[in-house]
């Protein structure tokens, strides 16, 4: 009896889709199979074996062509974290499995010459000797019959027979055949990892408050069950020191380690402290890795020989088998939600997986997201906190200058006020080191003519280009477009175009104008483009190669420098206007990040916030380290507007390279939405959104907020099966659940 097979493909469909499985070949769930699918071949994963299948007939049903794995690839608690992907962020199981695999670590793709009907009975004719009219030769017959024993050969080995092939391809005796294949990958056979010993002597002796923090863990790690713990400590108050020692523990208990940080190329000395703790048993995933070295990590995870993971967003996948701690630092990070399908957040996927394996979590931050903290003070979480510094090192003394009065008083439209170059001043003459902060990169913010007043925009998106110096150009940051910098208004020819706002190549320009001795460097995605270049700019920071470092919000990532004792923030403002409810949540965070440079060795350290707005909450609860504060006045606004932690979210973009279709579709979605009204539901839209024209498509959204996360997901399964009844394009509807962002 023929047997049947589940396959979840990677494709915008809603569905799994039933396969036959020929004989000789043995399918479980979790393994990797090589499905046709329409004219195409897809890797597909099989989530049920033996099954009847429903609703179709089965002659039409396709068999399987190749499994790619003699044992599963994904493990029952992977293929379940994908069905719960799916299920949450709205996505179709087949992305949501293959995003928990390397990509096509082990398939190759294959052109190879094969007989074609036509060909093989040429072939038979002719062995038997039997006349037909096109007599082919006898090196000809000997490929014909080459290409019947091995059912096809690579085209890469036939290429020194290229003109007789095509010569038989006219003929018709021989087609090609596009597949893809296994390959079996490289799987290096290590020695299994087995001391647990730090390779480099124990680290610090831990501080009162950092004991008290790693005792609760411990305890939490002893029950076995699932917590989760906030670890809310100060800048510079030794959190990495309490994740050492919780991996320690984990680790002696036998239960495997996941650690996520926000970027690894930008903090190397963490990566290199962990390496150096735990040896050969770490392994890094993050998307610096080409993709033969991601897979053979992702094989070694698998294997169980590395039950150390640490990386970046996409780690939280890996095949880990059981963790028994999961810690997730600067959990607060926006970098961990993925902008495109399925739009998971890394944190969150965290906790779940520890949740199903029994794990206990740790959240790490000084500036923990306002609904992280809100689960704490509900209970849900436990707060741990490390209220002071390491070694009673003092928090930066902070200086808010008000950039009005600073033009008042002098005059001048500059962007470096008088305080702030006399402290750069200061250091350059102690020898000690300072961070300028300007979270913009580019040379101007953009481009205005001042006959018509427009700006120059984007050709794909409804985005002012930024103007880039050093390159001659203008640039989009969103999709990438560039043109050369125009002589004359692209809308009036006026000739009258200036150059408005700063980026933080021109800061790089000025300093130098101001510091000709100083020896300034630049951190910024323009700088750090190539591999590598990030750690070079930051190792001559660290080894005081270089005085001045100005860069975007790069430079406050988690980097402990002990020569800083200066951190300037040019313009505090960029990032408060922007059209997005965590607009001053995302600039508090930043700034209180980046004021934690200052002052982490022996000498203390200074900051200074150069602002328009000295009384905004966020800048003010910045300047005085006070998270407190921030949270408190954040929480209530939150609460007034309903959003989270006091409602969940969901962002419905629609969108079309037709302003005319994006529109009508918008307009179908809207009424449907109507309609479904839901009590604890309010609707926000439909509107533009706020960049309503995005790599050459026009824009719509709706914000859907919902006080539960049940009726949430109900409208949006009804959504996307009104988009499929209604025949949307499929890339029509982008459904982002728990939105980071609401551009
Ligand atoms: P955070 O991540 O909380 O900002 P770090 O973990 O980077 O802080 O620690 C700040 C500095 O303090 C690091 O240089 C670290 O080596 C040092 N440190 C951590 N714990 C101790 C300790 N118990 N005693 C002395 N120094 C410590
Ligand atoms: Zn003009
Ligand atoms: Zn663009």
């Amino acid at each position: 009896m023929t047997q049947f097979c589940e396959v979840a493909v990677p494709v915008p469909l809603d569905k799994l889709f039933f396969y036959s499985v020929p004989p000789p070949l043995e399918i479980k769930p979790g393994m990797r199979v090589i499905v046709p699918f329409g004219a195409r071949k897809l890797v597909g994963v099989v989530l049920r074996c033996g099954v009847q299948p429903e609703g179709i007939e089965r002659k039409s049903i396709k068999p399987v062509q190749a499994t790619m794995d003699e044992e599963p690839a994904l493990s029952s608690e992977l293929l379940r974290l994908g069905e719960w992907l799916a299920a949450y962020y709205q996505v179709p199981v087949g992305e949501a499995l293959a995003a928990l695999l390397p990509r096509n670590p082990a398939v190759r793709k294959t052109t190879k010459a094969v007989l074609t009907a036509q060909g093989e009975r040429a072939l038979h004719l002719s062995l038997q000797q039997k006349s037909f009219s096109k007599k082919a030769s006898t090196d000809e017959l000997a490929l014909l019959s080459r290409l019947a024993r091995r059912k096809g050969i690579r085209q890469e080995s036939l290429r020194d027979s290229a003109p007789m092939l095509r010569k038989l391809e006219r003929r018709g005796w021989i087609g090609w055949e596009r597949t893809l294949e296994a390959r079996s990958g490289p799987d290096p056979q290590e020695g299994a990892g087995g001391e647990v010993v730090p390779e480099r002597g124990k680290g610090h002796e831990l501080t009162r408050q950092q004991k008290e923090a790693f005792q609760s863990i411990q305890q939490a790690m002893e029950t076995g069950k699932f917590a989760v713990l906030l670890l809310q400590g100060v800048t510079g108050s030794g959190k990495t020191e309490v994740y050492l020692r919780a991996m320690e523990t984990a680790l002696r208990r036998n239960r495997p380690v996941l650690m996520l940080v926000p970027e690894i190329n930008l903090t190397p000395a963490m990566a290199e402290l962990f390496t150096s703790r735990f040896g050969s048993r770490v392994a890094l995933l993050h998307s610096g890795l080409g993709e033969a070295e991601r897979a053979a990590q992702w094989q070694r995870v698998k294997a169980g020989r590395s039950d150390v993971v640490l990386g970046t967003r996409s780690a939280v996948l890996a095949p880990l088998d059981r963790p028994g701690l999961v810690i997730v630092d600067e959990e607060q990070d926006s970098s961990y939600k993925q902008d495109e399908a399925p739009r998971y957040n890394g944190r969150d996927v965290a906790i779940l997986r520890a949740r199903e394996a029994g794990a206990t979590v740790i959240l790490g931050s000084a500036t923990p997201a306002l609904e992280t903290r809100y689960n704490a003070e509900q209970g849900k979480y436990q707060l741990l906190a490390l209220e002071q510094r390491v070694q009673e090192r003092p928090l930066a003394e902070t200086t808010v200058v008000d950039m009005r009065e600073e033009f008042a008083e002098t005059g001048k439209a500059g962007f470096l006020s008088r305080r702030l170059q006399e402290e750069i001043a200061r250091r350059l003459e102690q020898k000690e080191q300072s961070l300028i902060l300007l979270n913009r990169r580019g040379y101007s913010a953009f481009v205005l003519c001042r006959s018509c007043g427009e700006a120059v925009q984007c050709n794909n998106c409804s985005i002012v280009l930024t103007h880039h110096r050093r390159i001659g150009r203008l640039l989009c940051h969103y999709c990438g477009f560039a043109r050369p910098v125009p002589r004359k208004c692209p809308h009036c020819s006026s000739e009258h175009i200036y150059f408005v706002g700063e980026g933080s190549e021109r800061i790089e320009e000025t300093l130098h104008e101001h510091f000709p001795q100083a020896r300034i460097g630049r951190l910024d995605r323009d700088t750090a483009r190539g591999r590598g270049q990030a750690e070079v700019i930051l190792s001559a920071f660290r080894n005081h190669e270089l005085d001045i470092l100005v860069g975007t919000q790069m430079i406050a990532k988690g980097h402990d420098i002990h020569r800083v004792t200066l951190v300037g923030v040019i313009s505090a403002d960029i990032g408060l206007a922007r059209p997005d409810f965590r607009a001053a949540e995302r600039t508090f965070q930043l700034l209180t990040q980046v004021a934690g440079r200052a002052g982490r060795g022996d000498l203390p350290g200074e900051v200074v916030i150069q602002t328009y707005y000295p009384d905004h909450y966020a800048i003010r609860a910045a300047a005085a380290q006070d998270y407190d504060l921030f949270y408190r006045q954040e929480l209530r606004y939150r609460k007034l507007l309903h959003y989270p932690p006091f409602s969940v979210l969901a962002n419905l973009v629609v969108k079309s390279p037709s302003a005319e279709t994006a529109l009508k579709l918008t307009g179908r979605l809207g009424r449907h939405l109507e309609a479904l009204q839901k009590p604890g539901v309010r609707l926000l839209g439909p509107a533009s959104a706020p960049i309503y024209r995005l790599k050459k498509d026009y824009r719509y959204q709706f914000l859907i907020k919902s006080s539960r996360r049940n009726t949430l997901r109900e409208i949006l399964v009804s959504c996307r099966e009104f988009a499929r009844r209604e025949n949307f394009p499929a890339a029509a509807l982008v459904i982002d659940v728990d939105p980071q962002s609401l551009s």
